[in-house]
């Protein structure tokens, strides 16, 4: 079986799907992860993104948007992709894109974060085959400080957190980023990725894709086991 999710000029392209993920190009079929710019762009025949986001993606790209809202765990099956959304606990009803198709399953983190936040739920591990990371910031060149030292050094005054947050002194390591992905996404093999070390559980409920082809979102929602 060859990737389940590739890179095309419009964004990421789960194969076996159809559908994009937080795609930068109008799409017919966008899983958008959360509602900030650079990842919720306009001009996509279907969204689909967790309920926490609908109302958000609606202030933001227009209440006539043809979504559909999807509750964390929840899961939907189309074109025998099943899909289901999990906390990436970066912002309100930001999520984790899992896919499951014939036993294989991967998971695009979109932007996360595993410090505590109190205005979405927390980030949750989420067992998989391969870990898409969002990854701007992800290089080792980056050393930041706790949240809550940054929110104080922030309050304090912002252009001394900027100077504190700048890697001059840093060397980049160009073998943190492999070849042939696109620059803010990288994909890990689960084995390495803290997913792995996420509870079995969550890989042991995953149950084998539907040949749905019915092209709505809800072609054939099931409950988690
Ligand atoms: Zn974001």
């Amino acid at each position: 079986m060859g990737d389940m999710v590739v890179v095309r000029k419009e964004g990421l392209y789960c194969v076996p799907g159809d559908f994009y993920i937080d795609p930068w190009r109008p799409v017919d079929r966008a899983v958008i992860t959360h509602a900030h710019g650079d990842h919720a762009r306009w001009g996509h025949s279907h969204y689909l993104a967790s309920s926490k986001s609908v109302n958000i993606l609606k202030s933001r790209l227009g209440a006539d948007i043809n979504i559909e809202g999807l509750d964390y765990g929840k899961r939907v099956v189309h074109n025998g992709v099943t899909i289901s959304l999990h906390p990436a606990g970066h912002v309100l009803g930001s999520s984790q894109i899992r896919m499951e198709h014939e036993g294989e399953i991967w998971v695009a983190s979109g932007d996360y974060k595993v410090e505590p936040d109190a205005t979405c739920e927390p980030f949750e591990p989420v067992r998989c085959h391969s870990f898409i990371t969002e990854s701007t910031f992800g290089l080792p060149i980056y050393r930041w400080d706790a949240r809550r030292t940054s929110m104080t050094t922030s309050t304090a005054g912002g252009a001394r957190m900027r100077k504190r947050a700048a890697p001059a002194s840093c060397t980049p390591m160009p073998s943190a980023r492999p070849s042939g992905c696109c620059p803010a996404w990288i994909r890990r093999s689960a084995r390495s990725s803290a997913t792995a070390r996420s509870s079995r559980s969550t890989a042991s409920t995953a149950t084998a894709a539907s040949t749905c082809r019915r092209p709505s979102w809800s072609a054939r929602p099931t409950r988690p086991t």
